[in-house]
Protein backbone atom coordinates (compact mmCIF):
# COMPACT_ATOMS: atom_id res chain seq x y z
CA UNK A 1 0.00 0.00 0.00
CA UNK A 2 1.30 3.58 -0.78
CA UNK A 3 0.05 6.46 1.24
CA UNK A 4 0.59 9.94 0.85
CA UNK A 5 0.85 11.54 4.27
CA UNK A 6 -0.32 15.32 4.23
CA UNK A 7 2.53 18.08 4.68
CA UNK A 8 3.15 19.79 7.38
CA UNK A 9 0.47 17.72 9.96
CA UNK A 10 1.00 17.22 13.37
CA UNK A 11 3.46 14.70 14.70
CA UNK A 12 0.82 13.41 16.90
CA UNK A 13 -1.31 12.59 13.62
CA UNK A 14 1.30 11.50 12.11
CA UNK A 15 2.27 9.02 14.55
CA UNK A 16 -1.50 7.76 14.52
CA UNK A 17 -0.67 6.41 11.22
CA UNK A 18 2.50 4.89 11.93
CA UNK A 19 0.67 3.26 14.97
CA UNK A 20 -2.09 1.63 12.73
CA UNK A 21 0.62 0.37 10.32
CA UNK A 22 2.02 -1.47 12.64
CA UNK A 23 -1.58 -2.71 15.07
CA UNK A 24 -1.84 -3.66 11.00
CA UNK A 25 1.34 -5.87 11.06
CA UNK A 26 2.93 -3.70 7.99
CA UNK A 27 6.39 -3.15 7.29
CA UNK A 28 6.50 0.60 6.75
CA UNK A 29 9.22 2.94 5.44
CA UNK A 30 9.13 6.39 3.77
CA UNK A 31 10.06 6.49 0.28
CA UNK A 32 11.14 10.55 0.61
CA UNK A 33 13.12 12.86 2.63
CA UNK A 34 10.33 14.91 3.36
CA UNK A 35 8.75 11.98 4.79
CA UNK A 36 5.26 12.27 2.91
CA UNK A 37 5.09 8.78 0.94
CA UNK A 38 4.72 6.12 2.87
CA UNK A 39 4.95 2.02 1.39
CA UNK A 40 3.54 0.15 3.72
CA UNK A 41 3.87 -3.89 3.14
CA UNK A 42 2.10 -7.26 4.35
CA UNK A 43 -1.10 -8.42 4.40
CA UNK A 44 -4.06 -6.05 2.92
CA UNK A 45 -7.30 -6.54 3.93
CA UNK A 46 -10.91 -4.94 2.47
CA UNK A 47 -11.14 -2.63 5.43
CA UNK A 48 -7.51 -1.07 5.42
CA UNK A 49 -7.90 1.52 3.05
CA UNK A 50 -11.11 2.98 4.97
CA UNK A 51 -9.35 2.86 7.85
CA UNK A 52 -5.91 4.60 7.00
CA UNK A 53 -8.21 7.31 4.99
CA UNK A 54 -9.95 8.44 7.94
CA UNK A 55 -6.78 9.28 9.63
CA UNK A 56 -6.06 12.78 9.40
CA UNK A 57 -2.27 12.94 8.33
CA UNK A 58 -3.18 10.80 5.35
CA UNK A 59 -3.72 12.72 2.13
CA UNK A 60 -4.32 9.81 0.27
CA UNK A 61 -4.11 6.34 -0.47
CA UNK A 62 -2.19 6.42 -3.59
CA UNK A 63 -1.92 2.67 -4.17
CA UNK A 64 -4.19 -0.15 -2.24
CA UNK A 65 -1.56 -3.24 -3.31
CA UNK A 66 -3.63 -6.05 -2.21
CA UNK A 67 -6.12 -4.75 0.83
CA UNK A 68 -8.34 -4.86 -2.06
CA UNK A 69 -11.81 -3.73 -0.60
CA UNK A 70 -14.89 -6.31 -1.48
CA UNK A 71 -15.94 -5.04 -4.54
CA UNK A 72 -13.11 -4.92 -6.53
CA UNK A 73 -12.25 -6.60 -9.99
CA UNK A 74 -8.86 -7.51 -8.92
CA UNK A 75 -7.90 -10.54 -10.44
CA UNK A 76 -11.55 -12.13 -9.75
CA UNK A 77 -14.07 -14.01 -12.71
CA UNK A 78 -17.49 -12.09 -12.95
CA UNK A 79 -19.74 -12.47 -9.93
CA UNK A 80 -22.46 -14.44 -10.92
CA UNK A 81 -26.13 -13.24 -9.62
CA UNK A 82 -28.82 -16.11 -9.59
CA UNK A 83 -32.46 -15.21 -9.07
CA UNK A 84 -35.21 -17.16 -10.13
CA UNK A 85 -34.82 -17.95 -13.78
CA UNK A 86 -32.56 -14.97 -13.96
CA UNK A 87 -28.51 -15.29 -14.12
CA UNK A 88 -26.38 -11.82 -14.00
CA UNK A 89 -22.85 -11.62 -14.60
CA UNK A 90 -20.02 -14.10 -16.44
CA UNK A 91 -21.25 -13.70 -19.88
CA UNK A 92 -24.84 -14.37 -18.97
CA UNK A 93 -27.82 -10.99 -19.68
CA UNK A 94 -31.07 -10.99 -17.71
CA UNK A 95 -34.24 -9.02 -18.38
CA UNK A 96 -36.46 -7.64 -15.22
CA UNK A 97 -39.56 -6.20 -16.71
CA UNK A 98 -43.10 -5.35 -14.84
CA UNK A 99 -44.80 -2.32 -14.34
CA UNK A 100 -43.35 0.49 -11.72
CA UNK A 101 -46.23 -0.07 -9.08
CA UNK A 102 -47.64 -3.14 -7.99
CA UNK A 103 -51.62 -2.62 -8.72
CA UNK A 104 -54.58 -4.23 -9.21
CA UNK A 105 -53.83 -7.94 -8.93
CA UNK A 106 -55.06 -9.08 -12.50
CA UNK A 107 -52.99 -6.47 -14.40
CA UNK A 108 -50.34 -8.15 -12.56
CA UNK A 109 -51.24 -11.23 -13.49
CA UNK A 110 -51.27 -9.90 -16.90
CA UNK A 111 -48.38 -8.14 -17.09
CA UNK A 112 -46.36 -11.08 -15.38
CA UNK A 113 -47.69 -13.64 -18.10
CA UNK A 114 -46.96 -11.19 -20.68
CA UNK A 115 -43.12 -10.18 -19.99
CA UNK A 116 -42.53 -13.65 -19.28
CA UNK A 117 -44.30 -14.65 -22.92
CA UNK A 118 -41.52 -11.98 -24.13
CA UNK A 119 -38.48 -12.98 -22.29
CA UNK A 120 -38.25 -11.21 -18.71
CA UNK A 121 -37.30 -13.87 -16.22
CA UNK A 122 -38.10 -11.51 -12.90
CA UNK A 123 -40.65 -9.59 -12.77
CA UNK A 124 -40.69 -6.13 -11.03
CA UNK A 125 -43.32 -4.20 -9.25
CA UNK A 126 -43.22 -1.97 -6.43
CA UNK A 127 -45.45 -2.19 -3.03
CA UNK A 128 -43.50 0.09 -1.33
CA UNK A 129 -42.73 3.25 -3.81
CA UNK A 130 -40.14 5.80 -3.31
CA UNK A 131 -42.34 8.82 -4.03
CA UNK A 132 -40.85 12.75 -4.54
CA UNK A 133 -44.23 14.17 -3.06
CA UNK A 134 -46.02 12.62 0.03
CA UNK A 135 -49.00 13.18 -1.72
CA UNK A 136 -48.70 10.82 -4.82
CA UNK A 137 -49.40 7.23 -4.66
CA UNK A 138 -47.41 5.55 -2.41
CA UNK A 139 -47.62 2.02 -2.96
CA UNK A 140 -50.14 -0.65 -1.76
CA UNK A 141 -47.54 -1.59 0.83
CA UNK A 142 -47.97 -4.71 2.62
CA UNK A 143 -50.87 -5.99 0.91
CA UNK A 144 -48.81 -5.34 -2.37
CA UNK A 145 -46.08 -8.32 -1.22
CA UNK A 146 -49.03 -10.29 -1.01
CA UNK A 147 -50.26 -9.55 -4.62
CA UNK A 148 -46.92 -10.31 -5.91
CA UNK A 149 -46.41 -13.73 -4.10
CA UNK A 150 -49.52 -14.76 -5.65
CA UNK A 151 -48.69 -13.80 -9.28
CA UNK A 152 -45.43 -15.45 -8.31
CA UNK A 153 -46.82 -18.49 -7.77
CA UNK A 154 -49.29 -18.68 -10.34
CA UNK A 155 -46.91 -17.65 -13.41
CA UNK A 156 -43.67 -18.91 -12.33
CA UNK A 157 -41.98 -16.10 -11.93
CA UNK A 158 -39.75 -14.24 -9.52
CA UNK A 159 -40.02 -10.91 -8.45
CA UNK A 160 -37.88 -7.93 -7.71
CA UNK A 161 -39.61 -5.66 -4.81
CA UNK A 162 -38.06 -2.67 -3.55
CA UNK A 163 -37.69 -2.25 0.13
CA UNK A 164 -37.82 1.27 1.85
CA UNK A 165 -37.09 0.91 5.59
CA UNK A 166 -35.26 -1.68 7.77
CA UNK A 167 -38.43 -2.37 9.62
CA UNK A 168 -39.92 -4.04 6.39
CA UNK A 169 -37.17 -6.15 5.14
CA UNK A 170 -38.02 -9.24 6.52
CA UNK A 171 -41.66 -8.38 5.23
CA UNK A 172 -39.85 -7.97 1.84
CA UNK A 173 -37.37 -10.80 1.77
CA UNK A 174 -40.38 -13.39 2.56
CA UNK A 175 -41.65 -12.80 -1.07
CA UNK A 176 -38.83 -10.97 -3.27
CA UNK A 177 -36.12 -13.13 -4.59
CA UNK A 178 -34.57 -10.00 -5.31
CA UNK A 179 -34.79 -7.07 -3.12
CA UNK A 180 -34.60 -3.62 -4.57
CA UNK A 181 -32.44 -0.97 -3.12
CA UNK A 182 -33.80 2.40 -4.79
CA UNK A 183 -31.78 5.30 -5.80
CA UNK A 184 -32.91 7.34 -2.90
CA UNK A 185 -32.11 4.51 -0.01
CA UNK A 186 -28.17 3.79 -1.99
CA UNK A 187 -26.67 6.16 0.73
CA UNK A 188 -28.96 4.19 3.63
CA UNK A 189 -26.49 2.59 5.56
CA UNK A 190 -29.07 0.61 8.12
CA UNK A 191 -31.07 -0.62 4.76
CA UNK A 192 -27.90 -1.27 2.74
CA UNK A 193 -26.80 -3.87 6.20
CA UNK A 194 -30.29 -5.21 6.73
CA UNK A 195 -30.88 -6.38 3.16
CA UNK A 196 -27.46 -7.79 3.06
CA UNK A 197 -28.44 -9.74 6.17
CA UNK A 198 -31.35 -11.66 4.85
CA UNK A 199 -28.54 -13.32 2.00
CA UNK A 200 -31.22 -12.43 -0.74
CA UNK A 201 -29.96 -11.33 -3.78
CA UNK A 202 -29.90 -7.30 -4.01
CA UNK A 203 -31.10 -4.90 -7.05
CA UNK A 204 -28.54 -1.71 -5.92
CA UNK A 205 -29.53 1.06 -8.16
CA UNK A 206 -27.28 4.44 -8.28
CA UNK A 207 -28.33 7.43 -6.77
CA UNK A 208 -29.16 10.22 -9.04
CA UNK A 209 -26.62 12.70 -7.31
CA UNK A 210 -24.25 9.44 -6.06
CA UNK A 211 -20.70 9.40 -7.85
CA UNK A 212 -19.70 5.52 -8.65
CA UNK A 213 -17.36 5.59 -5.76
CA UNK A 214 -20.20 6.05 -3.73
CA UNK A 215 -22.40 3.74 -5.66
CA UNK A 216 -19.43 0.81 -5.19
CA UNK A 217 -19.31 1.51 -0.76
CA UNK A 218 -22.62 1.02 -1.32
CA UNK A 219 -22.38 -2.26 -2.86
CA UNK A 220 -19.07 -2.57 -0.22
CA UNK A 221 -21.71 -2.69 2.87
CA UNK A 222 -23.76 -5.37 1.39
CA UNK A 223 -20.73 -7.50 0.82
CA UNK A 224 -19.63 -6.49 4.33
CA UNK A 225 -22.24 -8.55 5.24
CA UNK A 226 -21.29 -12.09 3.94
CA UNK A 227 -23.73 -11.35 0.76
CA UNK A 228 -22.04 -11.05 -2.58
CA UNK A 229 -25.31 -11.56 -4.66
CA UNK A 230 -25.47 -7.90 -6.33
CA UNK A 231 -26.28 -6.14 -9.17
CA UNK A 232 -25.55 -2.77 -9.56
CA UNK A 233 -28.21 -0.96 -11.55
CA UNK A 234 -27.13 2.48 -13.82
CA UNK A 235 -30.30 4.34 -13.79
CA UNK A 236 -29.49 7.91 -14.98
CA UNK A 237 -27.93 10.65 -13.18
CA UNK A 238 -29.53 14.09 -12.70
CA UNK A 239 -28.55 16.59 -15.70
CA UNK A 240 -28.97 19.39 -17.02
CA UNK A 241 -31.35 19.17 -19.70
CA UNK A 242 -35.20 18.62 -19.06
CA UNK A 243 -35.77 16.53 -22.72
CA UNK A 244 -34.89 13.07 -20.91
CA UNK A 245 -35.53 12.79 -17.24
CA UNK A 246 -31.71 11.40 -16.17
CA UNK A 247 -28.60 10.84 -17.92
CA UNK A 248 -27.66 7.41 -18.39
CA UNK A 249 -24.22 7.20 -17.55
CA UNK A 250 -22.51 4.81 -20.36
CA UNK A 251 -19.19 5.34 -19.28
CA UNK A 252 -20.03 4.55 -15.69
CA UNK A 253 -21.31 1.06 -16.93
CA UNK A 254 -18.37 0.77 -19.08
CA UNK A 255 -15.73 1.61 -15.98
CA UNK A 256 -18.22 -1.13 -13.47
CA UNK A 257 -17.44 -3.88 -15.44
CA UNK A 258 -13.76 -3.29 -15.39
CA UNK A 259 -13.96 -2.18 -11.89
CA UNK A 260 -15.78 -4.71 -10.50
CA UNK A 261 -16.52 -8.20 -10.95
CA UNK A 262 -20.47 -7.30 -9.87
CA UNK A 263 -23.00 -7.74 -12.70
CA UNK A 264 -24.06 -4.31 -13.51
CA UNK A 265 -27.57 -3.86 -15.95
CA UNK A 266 -28.91 -0.62 -16.86
CA UNK A 267 -32.19 0.83 -16.59
CA UNK A 268 -33.69 2.77 -19.23
CA UNK A 269 -37.20 3.74 -18.33
CA UNK A 270 -36.20 5.76 -15.22
CA UNK A 271 -33.17 7.06 -17.21
CA UNK A 272 -35.13 8.23 -20.58
CA UNK A 273 -38.16 9.10 -18.73
CA UNK A 274 -40.07 8.37 -22.02
CA UNK A 275 -41.58 5.53 -23.64
CA UNK A 276 -40.05 6.42 -27.06
CA UNK A 277 -36.42 6.34 -25.89
CA UNK A 278 -36.48 3.02 -23.82
CA UNK A 279 -35.33 0.97 -26.37
CA UNK A 280 -32.61 3.13 -27.59
CA UNK A 281 -31.35 3.91 -24.00
CA UNK A 282 -31.74 0.18 -23.94
CA UNK A 283 -29.24 -0.71 -26.17
CA UNK A 284 -26.84 1.82 -25.74
CA UNK A 285 -26.76 0.71 -22.03
CA UNK A 286 -26.34 -3.24 -23.48
CA UNK A 287 -23.49 -1.99 -25.90
CA UNK A 288 -21.85 -0.18 -23.04
CA UNK A 289 -21.30 -3.70 -21.68
CA UNK A 290 -24.63 -3.98 -19.29
CA UNK A 291 -25.45 -8.01 -17.91
CA UNK A 292 -29.12 -7.31 -18.30
CA UNK A 293 -31.74 -4.70 -18.44
CA UNK A 294 -34.92 -3.70 -15.90
CA UNK A 295 -37.59 -1.91 -17.68
CA UNK A 296 -40.82 -0.89 -16.73
CA UNK A 297 -43.76 -2.18 -19.33
CA UNK A 298 -47.64 -1.60 -18.80
CA UNK A 299 -50.22 -2.47 -21.02
CA UNK A 300 -52.35 0.77 -20.22
CA UNK A 301 -49.58 3.29 -19.57
CA UNK A 302 -52.33 5.95 -18.94
CA UNK A 303 -53.91 4.55 -16.05
CA UNK A 304 -50.50 3.35 -14.25
CA UNK A 305 -50.35 4.93 -10.53
CA UNK A 306 -46.73 5.80 -11.47
CA UNK A 307 -44.09 6.52 -14.26
CA UNK A 308 -47.21 6.17 -16.90
CA UNK A 309 -44.98 7.90 -19.81
CA UNK A 310 -41.90 6.08 -18.85
CA UNK A 311 -43.91 2.56 -19.75
CA UNK A 312 -43.03 0.50 -23.07
CA UNK A 313 -46.01 -1.72 -24.08
CA UNK A 314 -45.71 -5.82 -23.63
CA UNK A 315 -44.48 -5.27 -28.13
CA UNK A 316 -42.34 -2.58 -27.41
CA UNK A 317 -40.83 -5.04 -24.24
CA UNK A 318 -40.72 -7.92 -27.41
CA UNK A 319 -38.26 -5.64 -29.45
CA UNK A 320 -35.98 -4.90 -26.57
CA UNK A 321 -35.32 -8.56 -26.17
CA UNK A 322 -34.52 -9.13 -29.37
CA UNK A 323 -31.95 -5.86 -29.30
CA UNK A 324 -30.73 -7.69 -25.98
CA UNK A 325 -30.38 -10.93 -27.71
CA UNK A 326 -28.55 -9.72 -30.52
CA UNK A 327 -26.29 -7.27 -28.66
CA UNK A 328 -25.35 -10.08 -26.00
CA UNK A 329 -24.43 -12.56 -28.90
CA UNK A 330 -22.09 -9.41 -30.58
CA UNK A 331 -20.06 -9.79 -27.35
CA UNK A 332 -19.92 -13.82 -27.09
CA UNK A 333 -22.63 -13.62 -24.30
CA UNK A 334 -25.92 -15.07 -23.80
CA UNK A 335 -29.34 -13.74 -22.96
CA UNK A 336 -31.18 -16.16 -20.37
CA UNK A 337 -34.89 -17.11 -21.46
CA UNK A 338 -37.70 -17.72 -18.65
CA UNK A 339 -37.68 -21.62 -18.29
CA UNK A 340 -41.18 -22.67 -19.67
CA UNK A 341 -42.39 -19.65 -21.57
CA UNK A 342 -46.39 -19.26 -20.80
CA UNK A 343 -48.51 -20.15 -24.14
CA UNK A 344 -51.56 -18.34 -22.84
CA UNK A 345 -50.02 -14.32 -22.52
C1 LIG B 1 -38.27 2.45 -9.60
O1 LIG B 1 -37.51 1.52 -9.90
O2 LIG B 1 -39.49 2.45 -9.85
C2 LIG B 1 -37.66 3.63 -8.97
C3 LIG B 1 -38.34 4.41 -8.13
O3 LIG B 1 -36.40 3.79 -9.37
P1 LIG B 1 -35.22 4.73 -8.81
O4 LIG B 1 -34.99 4.29 -7.40
O5 LIG B 1 -34.08 4.43 -9.73
O6 LIG B 1 -35.71 6.16 -8.93
MN1 LIG C 1 -40.70 3.74 -11.56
Amino acid sequence: MLLRLRKGSAERQRHAVLALADELGYRRRFLDHAETLLELVGRGAPEHRSRFEDLAAVAEVLDAGDARERHERGDRDDTVVTAGDARFGGGDLSIIAGPCAVEDVDRLLEIARAVKARGATLLRGGAFKPRTSPYSFQGLGRPGLERLARVRAEVGLGVVTEVLETREVEHVAEVADMIQIGARSMASTPLLLEVGRTGKPVLLKRGFGATVRELLMAAEFVLSTGNEQIVLCERGVRGFDRVTRNLLDVGAVAHLKRATHLPVIVDPSHAAGRADLVRSVARAGLAAGADGLIVEVHPHPEEAHSDGAQAISVAELGHVVEDARALAALDGKHLVRPERISLTA
